[in-house]
């Protein structure tokens, strides 16, 4: 028997720890009114123990394995655990204190030590392959969400090296070990590097163009570095955001040839040997456990399923993104004023690489000139979440939001909204589940915008769905109006499009709940909800101004949407120039890896040659050698997931609008078929059911203007 709700806690959790229990808040909302930074880790620990010895009995079970007593006691598994972490890793990047990096620090061994204990449990794999092979033998009648559970845990064993004979799973644990601290040497590496690769500028007159926030930024980098002058740091990414203003072509040469430069400048800080074991050790690594190579690892657990439809996509995409970044380059080569080189860069049309952006700046302004300044008193805050985001999903979804000022935050900042569902004028509807807004910045916040989820929604459990949206708009003074820019009003209505998937799903199993699809699917209901941002009914609804009422101009509007595809060429083709490379690099059979650090820059070349956007005037966003999201971590293979959901975004863009745009019909469907079926079956099952057939990559073409 297995009871319906989890036994109580652990002897060793203070039953006084707010996590002990189950909220008794509504919808299950963390009590942050009780909750401190030391009852977090006494929680995850006693749940770490109590999910283990769950799993234990599961595992040890004398009765013959079945659905309830596996599968079904396996979902129901880790509650404690589940609770105490999701409160815990939604606080972390949102509101840290040194305390809960300590906590991160000591608990991210326990956890993957804790993972591996389980996906690693021959015994367990013993029981969900009793009940996948009673399936396929037609004895066993699966319903589907529970058949597809089946065939992603085997997965998941498989992935985790259980078949492999002891010594290959030595092998297995070291090179996971090896690679992790390659990761971690590539980051370091890559962190020392760019402060190396800071351009310093000791002439005023060089600077030119540059705002006074930028240069007084710029000195104080200098100063605090010991330095006389000013100091241009560098980003990330290839392209830097300092060329689009300085004048003179000489500072744009040298940042760009900084730059790209990083990583392979020899000394410490040069990562092209670090790149190369980690390509190699992948290989490998994916060889042991039946994979061709990194890339057929990765791509086998995401929707794309096979590196041939990765290829097939981006091959497609390649030669329409150079041809019009070409289109790009001749245009720019127009701009009166532009600096003309003596020599053009071989293979650059005429535009340098390191001149673009400011040439691109110059066309900009001449044919979109659009003020920020101006814009923002049309687009307050209050307006955009109620009479924007919240009125989509009423007019798709009939959801209404009530706010809920007694129910406690993790911070004075955050807002919490109920959601409720299907709700008829003057009716209060159905509790859907709860909202929570985070939308300001603080110096407790990481950057960036992302949602969390507090609560999964789960029938099994009986749970409904609390998600967090987290934001890093600049708070006004006290009583003064939130006015935003323009891709603040974008990045609200993405990331509440992801807190759509969340609130929308309607799935038995909280694995499979709402966003707990591959992560080259996940970002693709986002993307679609950022097209309600342009939609004339609500654009009209909330872009009004804050004082006067007064709606946006319309020609303003006209020239918004015009500008958005200017520069796609470019920013197209050094997208794809990067998840090309990804896909080169990973794509490579352990001994293809070549073993001579020379070897990295000409084979990057040769990749980029083979592929067709060998165009010098737009680099790869990342080239290898600093490319951090592949060699530092979590999205080696993964690169192409952008373009992969967007592809499925621009074509249920496209169905949208061949079946009557803004309807709540139209939105039921997209609710029931996509949304509500979270992780309970293939999300391109979800798709094909919804669009009527397979993805088709014409509309993202069209609306990147690349046809
Ligand atoms: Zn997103």
């Amino acid at each position: 028997m297995t009871s319906t709700h989890e036994t109580t806690a652990p002897a060793d959790l203070d039953p006084a720890n707010p996590f002990a229990a189950p909220s008794a808040l509504p919808y299950g909302l963390p009590d942050f009114s009780v909750i401190r930074e030391e009852h977090y880790e006494p929680a995850i620990l006693a749940g770490m123990a109590a999910h283990r010895a769950e799993v234990e009995a599961i595992a040890t079970n004398p009765e013959p394995a079945t659905v309830e007593n596996t599968l079904v006691a396996l979902e129901r598994s880790g509650q404690l655990l589940g609770r105490a972490a999701r409160a815990y890793f939604n606080q972390l990047p949102s509101d840290s204190t040194p305390g809960l990096e300590d906590i991160q620090e000591r608990l991210a061994p326990l956890f993957s030590a804790h993972r591996d204990a389980i996906n690693m449990d021959a015994r367990l794999h013993e029981r969900v392959r009793a009940l996948a092979d009673a399936a396929e033998a037609g004895d066993l009648d699966l319903e589907p969400d529970t058949a597809y559970l089946v065939e992603k845990l085997m997965t998941q064993f498989k992935r985790s090296g259980i078949a492999l004979s002891p010594g290959d799973q030595d092998t297995l644990r070291e090179l996971n070990a090896r690679i992790t601290s390659l990761e971690a040497s590539f980051g370091r590496k890559l962190l020392a590097g760019a402060n190396e690769a800071s351009v310093l500028v000791t002439d005023e007159a060089e600077l030119a163009g540059l705002s006074a926030d930028a240069k007084a930024g710029a000195r104080a980098a200098a100063a605090a570095r010991g330095q006389d002058g000013w100091l241009l740091e560098m980003q990330l990414f290839t392209h830097q955001n300092v060329l689009a203003s300085l004048q003179d072509a000489a500072t744009r040469e040298r940042v760009q040839s900084a730059s790209m430069a990083r990583g392979a400048t020899g000394g410490e800080n040069d990562t092209r040997e670090v790149l190369l074991e980690l390509a190699r050790l992948r290989a490998h690594h994916a060889q042991l456990l039946g994979y061709e190579h990194h890339a057929a690892y990765t791509v086998a657990d995401a929707t794309a399923g096979t590196t041939a439809a990765v290829n097939e996509m981006l091959g497609r995409l390649a030669p329409a993104a150079v041809a019009n970044a070409r289109r790009e380059a001749a245009d720019l080569a127009t701009v009166s004023g532009a600096p003309r080189r003596p020599e053009p860069v071989e293979g650059s049309d005429g535009v340098a690489a390191a001149d673009w952006s400011f040439l691109n700046e110059a066309v900009r302004k001449e044919r979109f000139n659009l003020d920020d300044a101006a814009l923002r008193p049309y687009l307050e805050l209050e307006r955009v979440l109620h009479d924007g985001v919240f009125k989509a999903a009423g007019l798709l979804f009939g959801l209404s939001f009530v706010e809920r000022p007694d129910l406690p935050g993790y911070h004075p900042d955050v807002r919490v909204f109920e959601v409720f569902d299907a709700v008829e004028p003057g009716e209060p509807g159905t509790g859907l589940g709860l909202f929570l807004a985070d939308l300001y910045t603080r110096e407790s916040k990481r950057g960036g915008a992302w949602m969390d989820s507090l609560v999964v929604q789960s029938t099994l459990l009986g749970e409904q769905p609390v998600v967090v949206n987290n934001l890093n708009i600049v708070k006004p003074p006290a009583g003064e109006p939130t006015l935003l820019v323009w891709d603040e009003v974008t990045t609200l209505f993405h990331e509440f499009g992801h807190a759509l998937h969340g609130l929308l799903s309607d799935v038995r199993y909280p694995s499979q709940s709402g966003t707990s699809v591959p992560r080259d699917f996940v970002e693709y209901p986002s993307q679609v909800n950022e097209m309600w941002s342009w939609e004339p009914q609500i654009l009209k609804s909330f872009a009004v101004h804050h004082v006067t009422g007064e709606p946006m101009p319309a020609e303003w509007v006209d020239t918004m949407l015009a500008s958005r595809i200017w520069g796609e060429g470019f920013s197209t083709t050094e997208y794809l120039a990067a998840a090309l490379l990804d896909q080169a690099w990973h794509q490579l059979t352990p001994d293809q890896v070549p073993t001579s650090v020379e070897d990295v820059l000409p084979f990057e070349a040769a990749a980029l040659a083979a592929a067709g956007v060998d165009f010098a005037s737009v680099p790869p966003r990342y080239r290898s050698t600093y490319f951090n999201h592949i060699f530092g971590g979590g999205y080696s293979a993964g690169y192409y997931s952008y373009i992969w959901s967007e592809v499925l975004d621009a074509d249920t863009v496209q169905w949208y609008a061949e079946n009557g745009g803004l309807t709540r019909e139209n939105g039921e469907a997209f609710r029931r078929k996509l949304l509500a079926r979270g992780g309970s079956q293939d999300p391109l099952v979800s798709f094909a059911d919804l669009r009527g057939r397979a993805a088709e990559i014409t509309p993202l073409l069209e609306r990147r203007g690349l046809v």
